[in-house]
């Protein structure tokens, strides 16, 4: 998954520390990130090798040991380097690059979307304490969005339920998925989630590991679950194309896909979703 980078190092230790020209410049526009060729892949740039001398940017997390900065976009992206979409980093490798590129935009949203008071209206400030967004005039303290929602696959024997989303860019096989609403436990999330999207009721829920999309601000929490009773599909057509069950031997092998959905529906076809 994407967030699997190791031996590699995430760091999310909040720091003042001002650049240095051999840290990493992540120079983000509105939905794009400035990254450095490599090879079959790409890397992050340092400042240095893109002409930049740091002045103020605000140090977002460190990988392996160098911090890593927003940077404003430079006006003409250099030879050997390019503006890379958040879409796009879906299918960057290696992985370390696309998580770190992925977080470092889901970061610069953030802060650009907190640049005002919610509740007074006041320009926000950067904490000096802490990764947030303080009012000098009211004292309201925002944290970096994190939308909780789960990704479930039901499963019947030897079958899983794929679904296919209807009017969203992603078009491969899919997992039933949702947010978690207010006032929810997370369990109670699956099996809204199962009734309104395929009209199925579910049980012997087992929770399987979670994952940081940074894509959606999304924290996601994968569950397996049965099917309980008839397994006729009632499709939501709002939110998805197709619903169908598949059996183990007809699903096509994922390897090192950036997804929660992909491992999940490859350990299914593996026969290990009852495996710790
Ligand atoms: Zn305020």
């Amino acid at each position: 998954m994407i967030q699997d980078i190791g031996p590699h190092r995430f760091d999310r230790t909040f720091s003042r520390a001002a650049a240095s020209p051999n840290d990493f410049a992540l120079c983000c526009g509105e939905d794009d990130v400035v990254l450095r060729r490599r090879g079959e892949g790409y890397a992050l740039p340092h400042f240095a090798e893109l002409g930049l001398a740091p002045a103020d940017e605000r140090h977002v997390f460190s990988l392996d040991g160098v911090g890593c900065y927003l940077a404003a976009m430079p006006a003409d992206v250099p030879e050997g380097f390019e503006s890379v979409s958040l879409r796009q980093l879906r299918r960057v490798r290696p992985m370390e690059t696309a998580f770190a590129a992925a977080t470092a935009l889901q970061l610069r949203r953030w802060y650009r979307d907190r640049a005002f008071c919610g509740r007074c209206g006041h320009p926000m400030e950067p904490s000096t304490a802490e990764r947030a967004m303080v009012c000098p005039r009211c004292g309201l303290t925002e944290y970096p969005k994190l939308c909780p929602a789960v990704i479930v696959a039901v499963t019947d024997g030897d079958k899983l339920l794929l679904t296919r989303y209807a009017g969203r860019p992603y078009r491969g096989d899919a997992l039933i998925a949702g947010f978690v609403e207010i006032g929810e436990t997370v369990e109670d999330t699956v099996r809204r989630e199962v009734m309104e999207e395929v009209g199925l009721r579910v049980k012997n829920l087992r929770y399987y590991k979670s994952q940081p999309w940074a894509f959606t601000d999304t924290l996601l929490m994968g569950y397996y679950c049965e099917l309980d009773g008839d397994g006729t599909i009632t499709l939501d057509t709002n939110e998805l194309r197709e619903g169908f069950w598949q059996h183990r031997a007809d699903i096509t092998p994922r390897d090192q896909d950036v997804s929660l959905t992909a491992e999940m529906i490859e350990r299914f076809r593996l026969g290990k979703e009852n495996d710790r």
